[in-house]
């Protein structure tokens, strides 16, 4: 059962209340019952002495019979007994009773103190009048000596009369604080709870996403800064959720504007969301809680984002939707392992390579015979021409044999470019390759007076390759170590290593600059274009080079120090 802070509040007061009522209620009846005895015994006391002044010369007259009529009248004016006896014991005088037919009072308790000449006071059972009474005796003394005892009584119904009534009051008077202090206790418990209550719907109303809620308190305690941190914590809150809103809308509008589809998966592959462009690409409008395999049947595309979710890491592939070419790249989101996959239409530009490639291919396939014809016919005038025209003949032959390179490694890398390429493979031995692609180079070298050194581990493993392929790879980075190397050696090691055999082609020539590393491997790029051109260079072979190595599964390296030489490694598995 729920119990709220006013019944807690209310509760705890009303039993500290109760309890302290009681205990006033004993404790006052008994301290009053005491002092209003007292004070009535004292009272008594006083009327006794002053009645002794009239008592005295009555009793040393001797006028008995006076004295009892007085002690008559005056006790019943004020309504109280009044009882006097001789030193004897014997009842001289009483306002009630006839003093002859009363016995002796010597052995009553407070007579009989009172004889003994000590004020005293009792509350006993009277048998005179068969009631309660409360006494209180008094020594009478004449001359010095105690000549009797004056005894006033009260009857206890009438203390106790007076008594109830003060107890009325009592009560009425607690009764009242009972009731006031209730009051305040609910009112206390009241203000304590309301504030609650202000903060709890306000809470609610905060969670039911109304943040304008606000706790306005007129207190000032620490309820009020606790209702003022709360009005700064909704406002927070409003402002950081109309931000938020403002960014969801303004995602929302870029992801809808997005020209490439997006959706987004949870970890079981159901669709969280999907843009506008994924829903044209996939021609469907109801995608969300689907499956993506539901609404996107290519194996391929389920294999990309089975893959991306078991090794949670971002992939990209190029894949066939609807007789399109989308680059899908998926990546995985660890906090919530969500993936987000983007297709980007890439059928245009793959379009246009197309058309590009199939230009350069037919203009090469085009150029190949009449610079054939040109190149044969070059020869055939340098037979016969003067020694000026031979010049002009050289430099023509010079850009002629450039224009057939640049067309034969053109048409190579498209050839490797192509989708069906295969390459023709069988085992291999590297070194007698090498040696082989050597003795080409054997003129230039000892033109340029090069040290060459041929070192090959005796262990090594035959690898399995394309022959024809991987001696242009080779005669193109040899051929580029002997172009860049003006003096000193060219060494050629080739060494088995894990699952690879390692070429590495190292020069003592001019080096390349670290910042052009990078890009030595691109079509067409050289760094010095005029060196380049002279010594009759397309710009292609590395790239030439990339590929077979690619193609082959291994991968190629450059390590350059520019004035010290260049070391192309290559890595082919065998
Ligand atoms: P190129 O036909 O111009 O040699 P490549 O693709 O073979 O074209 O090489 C690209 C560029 O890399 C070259 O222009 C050259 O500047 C640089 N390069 C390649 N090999 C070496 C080397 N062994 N030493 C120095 N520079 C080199």
């Amino acid at each position: 059962m729920k119990r709220s802070i006013f019944f807690k509040v209310f509760g705890g007061y009303l039993l500290i209340i109760l309890a302290f009522a009681v205990l006033v209620l004993v404790f006052s009846f008994r301290a009053i019952k005491t002092f209003y005895l007292d004070t009535l015994s004292h009272n008594l006391e006083d009327l006794g002495r002053s009645l002794k002044f009239k008592a005295i010369p009555l009793l040393e007259e001797g006028r008995i019979g006076e004295l009892d009529t007085f002690v008559k009248e005056f006790g019943k004016s004020i309504s109280t007994r009044i009882t006097i006896v001789d030193k004897e014991g014997v009842v001289l005088a009483d306002s009630d009773e006839n003093p002859e037919i009363m016995e002796n009072h010597k052995f009553r308790p407070e007579i009989y103190r009172a004889l003994a000449g000590h004020k005293s006071q009792a509350i006993r059972f009277s048998d005179t009048v068969q009631e309660d009474m409360l006494y209180v005796g008094l020594p009478i003394e004449m001359k010095g000596q105690v000549a009797g005892a004056l005894r006033i009584s009260l009857y206890l119904k009438d203390v106790n009369r007076l008594f109830s009534s003060l107890r009325t009051n009592i009560w009425r008077i607690v009764g009242l604080i009972m009731v006031l202090s209730l009051l305040g206790a609910f009112i206390f418990a009241r203000s304590l709870s309301r504030p609650m209550k202000e903060l709890r719907f306000a809470s609610q109303r905060i969670a039911s996403g109304d943040f304008d809620a606000k706790v306005l308190l007129k207190s000032r305690d620490e309820l009020r800064e606790l209702a003022d941190s709360f009005n700064f914590m909704s406002e927070q809150i409003k402002e950081l959720f109309t931000q938020l809103s403002r960014q969801k809308e303004e995602l929302d509008s870029v992801l809808s504007s997005m020209e490439e589809g997006l959706i987004a998966l949870d970890k079981n592959g159901e669709i969280l969301f999907g843009n506008d462009s994924f829903k044209k690409i996939i021609a469907n409008d109801r995608i969300e809680g689907k499956s993506y395999w539901e609404v996107l049947r290519e194996p391929k595309f389920g294999e990309l984002i089975r893959k991306v979710q078991e090794e949670k890491k971002n992939l990209a592939e190029e894949i066939m939707l609807k007789e399109r070419t989308f680059l899908c790249s998926a990546a995985f989101l660890p906090s919530r392992q969500e993936t987000v996959v983007t297709l980007h239409d890439l059928t245009r530009i793959r379009d246009l390579e197309k058309i590009k490639k199939d230009f350069v291919v037919n203009v090469s396939h085009e150029l190949r015979t009449p610079l054939t014809a040109i190149k044969g016919y070059i020869e055939t005038l340098y037979e016969e021409a003067d020694a000026k025209s031979r010049n002009y003949l050289e430099i023509i032959r010079r850009h002629t044999d450039r224009l057939i390179n640049i067309v034969k490694d053109l048409l190579l890398l498209s050839e490797l470019e192509e989708k069906e390429f295969r390459l023709q493979t069988e085992k291999l031995n590297l070194k007698s390759l090498i040696e082989s692609i050597l003795k080409i180079f054997m003129p230039r070298i000892k033109e340029k007076k090069l040290c060459v050194k041929l070192t090959a581990e005796d262990s090594l493993p035959l690898i399995e390759g394309d022959p024809f392929k991987l001696e242009q790879m080779l005669i193109n980075v040899i051929d580029n170590a002997v172009k860049y190397t003006k003096k000193g050696k060219i060494e050629i090691s080739l060494k088995k290593e894990d699952r690879n055999v390692r070429i590495e082609i190292q020069d003592t020539g001019i080096g390349i600059p670290k910042e052009y590393l990078d890009r030595i491997f691109e079509r067409f790029y050289v760094i010095d274009k005029s060196r380049s051109k002279k010594l009759g260079g397309t710009g292609l072979g590395l790239s030439i080079v990339k590929h077979i190595a690619l193609l082959h599964n291994g991968d190629v390296y450059v390590k350059s120090t520019p004035g010290k030489g260049t070391t192309f490694t290559i890595l082919l598995p065998f």
